[in-house]
């Protein structure tokens, strides 16, 4: 059997600028792609207007190039896509996979969100499109980090939405209807994503398109306790050193430290970090930044 080339990709979202976290699921997407001599794709998700801000697309390519992280062919744009996500949808409806829904917010909240059938009494004029979850749907797969992962997508997420109420592509349509389109065969980002992946799955059966390899890397904390997030305006990460932010990044994947001869310069840096990166020492558990920022300088004194 042909073994597909291995092409894997990072996807920001252009709601705010590349932060410590955002830096850790582009370095490792990047890192498994060089190792394996495949090639590494940017996807800008610029399809939810009201959380972009103006110029972050760019802002985010140009702290990308500053740490060395090029990306191979053109930049890909979600909202440039409408038509293919359209095109899905309509597949989806033909088949009665998906159906409009009127379902309000506010009619749902007694069942937390999750939608297993409508409860609208009237229609409106701006329903939602979901896919239909059958009863006792269960997704499982191999996680590369996080190893076996088991969902009952049923009762976790219910039907889910595909085109929103405002008319707006939800992220898990786009997603996967792009992963297949630019052949992408493994999927590294950010454990925030772990579960959302069984219903992306779950598109991707419905749509007869191939499940890429997925690996959940570990979420950074801020002081908070709480995940970094580019919309809670984490600190974006200093391009003027880009190799004091990397070798920091490097340490939250758990591996072992690089010799001296490696922070010379990004050059040496990046090379010596495809040559030694080892999947399976990349940790499960989120890590608060202020103990990797602790380490990393500690490190640097001793
Ligand atoms: N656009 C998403 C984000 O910025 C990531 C999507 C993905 O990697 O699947 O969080």
């Amino acid at each position: 059997m042909l073994i597909p080339r291995y092409q894997g990709r990072f996807a920001p979202s252009p709601s705010g600028p590349l932060h410590a976290g955002s830096m850790l699921a582009a370095l490792g997407s990047w890192l498994l792609a060089r190792q394996a001599g495949g090639s590494w794709r940017v996807r800008i998700e610029d399809i939810d207007p009201p959380r972009e801000i103006a110029g972050m697309a760019a802002a985010q390519l140009a702290t990308l190039d500053a740490f060395g992280l090029h990306p191979d062919g053109a930049v890909v744009y979600q909202s440039q896509r409408h038509r293919r996500y359209q095109q899905a949808l309509d597949t989806l409806l033909a088949q009665g996979l998906a159906f409009e829904c009127h379902c309000s917010r506010r009619a749902l909240a007694a069942t937390g969100g999750i939608h297993r059938h409508c409860v609208a009494t009237r229609k409106r004029p701006d329903p939602a499109i979901r896919l239909r979850v059958a009863d006792g749907c269960q997704v499982a797969f191999d996680d590369a980090v996080h190893g076996r992962i088991v969902q009952r997508v049923d009762v976790e997420a219910g039907d889910f939405v595909l085109r929103r109420s405002d008319g707006l592509w939800a992220y898990q349509l786009a997603v996967v209807v792009d992963d297949a389109a630019q052949g992408i065969t493994d999927v590294v980002r950010g454990a925030d994503l772990l579960d959302s992946t069984p219903r992306q799955m779950l598109l991707q059966q419905a749509l007869g398109l191939p499940a890429p390899a997925y690996a959940h890397l570990p979420l950074l904390l801020g002081e908070d306790g709480r995940k970094l997030s580019k919309s809670a305006a984490a600190l974006p990460v200093d391009r003027q050193h880009p190799v004091r932010v990397l070798a920091m990044l490097w340490a939250c994947l758990g591996q072992a430290a690089l010799p001296q001869e490696a922070l010379r310069s990004l050059p040496h840096f990046l090379e010596a970090t495809v040559a030694g990166f080892r999947l399976a020492d990349v940790p499960v558990q989120a890590i608060p930044l202020s103990a990797a920022l602790h380490n990393t300088n500690s490190a640097r004194h001793a």
